[in-house]
């Protein structure tokens, strides 16, 4: 799984429900309107953001090139500092790693920190499978997992919901999952936040084992950092005995010098704050002081599929600000669950395709062209992401991806791919190629200098190949024949 929504239809039909919705269109109209501005205001702040800019996508261009090499010193730094580095290839190793951690310290539910990774490996239904609760402890988050609904927006995934939807899904669920909400609750923002509040602090206080992503993970030092503004991140952070942290590979930066360069960038891009209310970090175990077991799960699931894509590499410098969302005229009109990914909006256009790979699935190769290339995202993305030429780019290679090559070598390829994909083709194959071997032996056999038995001249329109060049003859009897007829050489 790559955060896909399942069953979600291409982004052209998903659009155009969403667009029919009207209350939904005013709420992200609001919302993204109102982050745009604060956005605005504290990046015309900063004098050199074009260059914080610059030295922010260098550095993750340096690091991508030598991203071996930086993982390897990650792991190292994290295992001396007490840590145990878990390494996984896609959403299902992450996934075993994290219930295997919960299951050892026979816990039921865990408590989480907003995490992307998380979402896009789909983490909480697959703990719900093993028996184990992953509570939300983000508001919007939880907001999201309470109203059983889908996350909208990268960092406010309840966007799409207005005070008064929300003071109903409080009132409709709280109690299912927990403390209740006060009957008398109002849309008042200090009344809904107190709610909140209320609910996820019996959990906190609850939980033995804690799950978290990571905004970058220091190469140098070992150390894990996340970024939030409203502190449920640094109570899920330090409470509980266990933590295991689940970190995209592309998270890791070399040097604790770094992060002053993306901690300018981020708040002021997401949240359009000049810093963020809780930065925490931590660098494996320290005793006496948080979580005593540290987990590091190190996630693939599809970056180096992406790394390999020569234009598309760049997504992976993405620090998941959400400032491309907020200024796309597609994702306000249509918001995010047209995308059907947990990476909404231009950004998730780019990076699902890369990480999933083109041709794949229809609504996957639909989201290169849920823009209008209008080169606003560029414009706003901290990190210089070039997202119109990478979308351009991808176009190009869903219609390679469907197109029907005529070259001689793309048409054997499909050939022996439809051959080798059945038994029974294969068999009949071989079966052919052993009479094709004992006719074409009646135009002569030689032994070639390499001492295989070759055919010597073919008839008709192959004589030209064998004039020049050895035709290997092919054997009277194909392995899969002699071993049928053998017993695997039982019966010799
Ligand atoms: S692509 Fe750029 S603007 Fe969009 S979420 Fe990533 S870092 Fe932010």
């Amino acid at each position: 799984m790559t955060g896909t929504f399942v069953g979600m239809p291409a982004f052209p039909s998903a659009a155009r429900t969403a667009l029919a919705d009207t209350q939904l269109r005013a709420n992200l109209a609001h919302a993204t309107g109102t982050i745009r501005a604060k956005r605005a205001a504290v990046v015309g702040e900063v004098d050199h953001w074009e260059e914080l800019r610059l030295a922010g996508a260098a550095i993750k261009d340096n690091t991508l090139r030598h991203l071996d090499e930086h993982l390897l010193t990650l792991e190292a730094t994290l295992t001396a500092r007490g840590a145990t580095v878990h390494w996984a290839r896609d959403a299902a190793e992450a996934c075993a790693v994290v219930a295997a951690v919960a299951k050892d310290h026979g816990v039921d539910e865990v408590v989480k920190v907003k995490s992307m990774a998380t979402a896009e490996i789909g983490l909480n239904e697959a703990l719900a499978d093993e028996g184990i609760a992953a509570w939300e402890t983000d508001l919007a988050e939880l907001i999201v997992q309470l109203g059983d609904d889908l996350p909208s927006h990268i960092l406010v995934p309840a966007i799409h919901r207005n005070r008064e939807e929300i003071r109903q899904i409080f009132l409709d669920h709280m109690a299912a999952a927990g403390r209740p909400a006060p009957a008398d609750l109002t849309s008042d923002p200090a009344r809904l936040a107190e709610a909140a509040r209320l609910h996820l602090r019996e959990k906190f206080l609850r939980a033995r084992v804690a799950v978290s992503g990571a905004n970058f993970a220091v190469a140098e030092t070992g150390t894990l950092v996340v970024v939030e503004s409203e502190g449920n991140g640094r109570m899920c952070l330090t409470l509980p005995e266990v933590l295991v942290s689940v970190v995209g590979i592309e998270k890791v930066v070399p040097t604790y010098a770094d992060l002053d360069v993306f901690l300018q960038l981020l708040p002021r891009s997401s949240t359009g704050e000049r810093m963020n209310p809780y930065t925490s970090t931590w660098t494996g175990v320290t005793p006496g002081d948080g979580p005593q077991e540290v987990h590091v799960v190190l996630v693939d699931n599809g970056r180096t599929r992406a790394l390999a894509d020569e234009t598309g590499r760049q997504a992976l410098r993405c620090i998941r600000c959400s400032a491309c969302l907020n200024v796309c005229p597609v994702y306000e009109r249509t918001g995010g669950h047209a995308y059907g990914s947990v990476y909404p909006g231009p950004i998730g256009a780019i990076l699902n395709p890369l990480l999933k790979g083109v041709g794949v699935d229809a609504q996957t190769d639909s989201l290169p062209y849920a823009s209008t290339l209008c080169g606003a995202c560029f414009e706003a993305c901290p990190v210089r992401i070039d997202i119109p030429s990478v979308l351009v780019d991808l176009r190009a290679q869903v219609v390679d991806s469907h197109r029907p090559s005529r070259k001689p070598e793309a048409v054997a390829m499909r050939a022996a791919s439809w051959l080798l994909s059945s038994e029974s083709r294969l068999g009949a194959a071989e079966r052919a190629s052993g009479l094709f071997g004992r006719a074409a032996g009646r135009f002569g056999r030689r032994t070639s200098p390499g001492g295989r038995r070759a055919l010597s001249r073919l008839p008709g329109p192959g004589a030209a190949w064998t004039d020049a060049r050895d035709l290997p003859a092919p054997p009277a009897e194909s392995f899969r024949g002699w071993w049928a007829r053998t017993s695997g050489g039982r019966d010799e």
